[in-house]
């Protein structure tokens, strides 16, 4: 048949309306923030909706692919192996820290390979994993996860997955310009995100200059782990702000954690969210793992350590949220699902109904933040949509039912 005419129609369907540019438009009815009817694919694209005629309860939601912005697949899957878990966050770098010595290149591989295939089952599209990188005098330039991820990228790639690699270097390393520029300058040769992590480091403003600097000389995105803690003193987001925008930065930051923004005041809040989004800096909530480390003390946690999501959100600042680490020393229990990432989201940061306005943390935000161009549900390739059958985004964001790609979904129900 010919792929321009090849029609397809799939009853039952409901299109979150945040995903569209222009619901109306588009077609179907309103239902609460879904679009229902029939989708129409035409050629292998998405055409719109026909009003549903009969019962109009959605059988299942209809949404583009996901995006990961921040995993950590050179640490998943080590819990079994990693002593002393269960503090705070500089216990499980130690405890990190001693398992280096197992992460051979078969090792690196077997566990990466399990947490990619783990991404692209929940329904990812675009994957970014952090590598730890130290540009210490007695460490190799190249860390072997480095390399043993490029090869896992060169598969992904030929199934239609993006896997990119940050490294995650230490901010005071990165005040010295020469070693900043041969880990920008390698980074940059394979395509990878320039980052750093930034606590109560010395050197960190002179860091975030010279980091920036290779940035934007190399043409980089930038990635931050930063004041992934809850002593107001931490002020690293504020740095990145004033730093993007005094250099006038032109590629995507993304800044991960940013937990201290729950001990600040109100007003120290919105004067950086305010610098955040004039700058154009995207943070990213990583709940699984703040929820593990931050707050603790002798008894129950009474801190939720989740950065300020609604206030940054309520001034224009790009929020995304991320999974982090899945079953090893950061977090001993975990999934490589962003539905389920978004899932804690709703929960830890009061993320309230109705859901859809929520869903682009996952998806559109999350590629621009990653550097990629967001995936329109209007005009899509069939390859880049998920199916998942359930009636509500309540249900979706539940985990009540797996999503699937929609090519699956019509294969197996032979639509006509
Ligand atoms: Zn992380």
């Amino acid at each position: 048949m010919d792929a321009a005419t090849d029609l397809r129609l799939v009853g039952g369907v409901g299109v979150p309306e945040a995903l569209l540019s222009d619901p109306e438009r588009f077609g179907g009815v309103r239902q609460g923030d879904l679009r229902c009817g029939t989708l129409i694919l035409r050629g292998g694209r998405v055409e719109g909706l026909t009003l549903e005629t009969g019962n109009s309860r959605p059988e299942c939601i209809v949404l583009s692919r996901l995006a990961e912005a921040h995993v950590h697949l050179d640490k998943c899957h080590s819990i079994e192996r990693c002593n002393d878990v269960g503090g705070n966050l500089q216990t499980a770098i130690a405890a990190q820290m001693r398992d280096k010595v197992l992460c051979t290149a078969e090792d690196l591989e077997r566990r990466a390979r399990r947490g990619l295939s783990e991404l692209v089952a929940a329904g990812c599209s675009a994957v970014r994993t952090h590598v730890d990188w130290s540009a210490s005098a007695d460490a190799p330039l190249v860390p072997l996860a480095w390399e043993v991820f490029g090869a896992l990228n060169d598969e992904a790639v030929k199934d239609g997955v993006t896997l990119q690699r940050a490294a995650l270097t230490d901010i005071d390393e990165m005040s010295d310009p020469a070693r900043a520029d041969a880990v920008a300058r390698r980074v940059a040769r394979d395509g990878g995100v320039l980052g750093s992590l930034v606590l109560h480091h010395i050197k960190r403003r002179e860091g975030l200059e010279v980091l920036f600097a290779c940035a934007e000389h190399y043409g980089l995105s930038l990635d931050f782990h930063v004041d992934e803690g809850l002593d107001p003193d931490l002020n690293g987001l504020e740095l990145i702000a004033d730093v993007a925008g005094a250099m006038r930065f032109s590629g995507p930051v993304l800044c991960g954690h940013a937990c201290s923004l729950a001990s600040r005041s109100d007003d120290d809040v919105a004067r950086i969210a305010d610098k955040l989004a004039r700058a154009g800096v995207a943070v990213a909530a990583l709940p699984s793992t703040n929820l593990y480390l931050q707050g603790r003390r002798d008894g129950t946690p009474d801190r939720r350590g989740i950065t300020r999501l609604r206030e940054l959100a309520r001034r224009g600042v790009d929020i995304i949220v991320g999974t982090d680490n899945v079953r090893d020393a950061f977090c001993p229990i975990g999934r490589h699902d962003p539905i389920h990432s978004l899932g804690l989201a709703v929960l830890a940061g009061h993320l309230d109904p109705p859901f859809g306005r929520h869903l682009h943390t996952i998806t559109s935000t999350a590629r621009r933040a990653m550097g990629l161009e967001p995936l329109n549900i209007e005009g899509a390739a069939v390859a880049d949509l998920l199916v998942c059958p359930v009636p509500s985004l309540s249900d979706l964001i539940s985990g009540n039912s797996p999503v699937l790609p929609l090519t699956e979904h019509l294969g197996v129900t032979n639509a006509p």
